[in-house]
């Protein structure tokens, strides 16, 4: 059922703590943890605690959700000093954007110079 545990998705295992994960942030409804391979100085995965595929399913199902993560986003930008220098939310959405993992997420990235167009 839409936003429930999934037994096979590695952020749902995260939320349950079966999967470790360095947390620095979290809410009731939101998780934020250290990316395992990290892309800048700061990598960090801002997830719903409930299961949704995407971004797109995770707002059309629960909105105050969605925007949730976006706050904790900024709010883990804020803890990494980020919000100065400038830093980036990134929602991969779909494989052939480079989503890997389907259990919706924001990228925050921050602590070096970020490109654009991204690649
Ligand atoms: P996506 O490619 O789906 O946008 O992002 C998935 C992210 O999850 C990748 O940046 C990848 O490095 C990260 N990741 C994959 N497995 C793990 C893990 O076991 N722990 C953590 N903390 N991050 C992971």
């Amino acid at each position: 059922m839409a936003g429930e545990p999934q037994a096979d998705c590695l952020f749902c295992k995260i939320v349950a703590g079966d999967v470790p994960a360095t947390v620095v942030h979290e809410t009731e409804t939101t998780l934020a943890f250290r990316d395992i391979n990290p892309q800048a100085p700061t990598h960090v995965l801002v997830i719903p605690r409930a299961h949704y595929a995407d971004a797109a399913a995770l707002t059309d199902a629960e909105p105050t959700v969605a925007a949730d993560v976006v706050r904790a986003a900024g709010r883990v930008a804020e803890q990494e000093g980020a919000v100065e220098s400038g830093y980036r939310i990134v929602f991969n959405t779909g494989a052939g954007a480079g989503q890997t993992v389907f259990h919706a997420h924001a990228h925050v990235l921050a602590g070096r110079g970020l490109n654009w167009p991204p690649g």
